[in-house]
């Protein structure tokens, strides 16, 4: 699996359609300061579901759409595509091409599409979940992140090793299974009660 282009349209400097296209190897980003090349690693972020402005350097989420410059009116929308190579099936997804992509507008509504069709946010992270590629992926390694992990909590270092073994989405599974057996407990104990109380 690899990333073949990032689509930006209105998202923070970007303010209309730019495709970045990447092919095999390495690719690097250059340009003055402040001329955008982190906002392109936010891009990515937002796009995978990061809900937290503050991982994409702003103050709230409207700060992802384009704010205008003196030759330019801020855009209405924000709008992020990625597209991935799945040609070796990483994504449990049945696609060879991958393309993940979010809208946001400045009422606030938004959108997530897989492959063109609208889904939750919950589909995407899922999609990701234990292939580094995430929100939280190992493969996103933003400015000063090296000295947060190794400085963090080893609850938090844990997460990402969680990640590299591919045990996350097992983590989860395994939560939302005792969350239903817990309920069902309940469930259980009332039924006693009302039994006891009809007998
Ligand atoms: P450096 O090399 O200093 O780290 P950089 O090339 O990584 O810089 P970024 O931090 O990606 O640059 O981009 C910062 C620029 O993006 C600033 O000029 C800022 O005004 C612009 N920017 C951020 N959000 C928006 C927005 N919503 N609308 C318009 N411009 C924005």
């Amino acid at each position: 699996m690899y990333l073949k282009s990032i689509e930006v349209n209105g998202f923070k400097s970007f303010a209309h359609k730019m495709i970045f296209k990447f092919e095999h190897g390495i690719t690097g980003i250059v340009g003055p300061n402040g001329s955008g090349k982190s906002n392109v690693a936010d891009a990515v972020r937002w796009v995978l579901g990061e809900q937290r402005a503050k991982q994409l350097r702003g103050s709230k989420m409207e700060d992802v759409i384009f704010a205008g410059t003196e030759l330019r009116k801020p855009m209405g929308s924000a709008y992020v595509a990625i597209t991935l190579d799945n040609s070796d099936h990483n994504l449990p997804i049945q696609f060879e091409e991958v393309t993940v992509a979010r809208r946001v507008y400045r009422s606030g509504e938004s959108e997530y599409l897989i492959n063109g069709s609208a889904c939750r946010r919950k589909d995407i992270v899922e999609l990701f979940f234990d292939t580094g590629i995430g929100k939280e992926g190992y493969s996103i390694i933003g400015q000063g992140q090296i000295e947060q992990i190794l400085s963090g909590k080893p609850e938090d270092r844990r997460e990402l090793f969680d990640e590299a073994a591919g045990i996350v989405k097992y983590k989860k599974n395994k939560l939302e299974t005792q969350r239903s057996l817990e309920i069902e407990r309940e469930n259980l104990v009332r039924v006693t009660d009302i039994l006891t109380e009809l007998e």
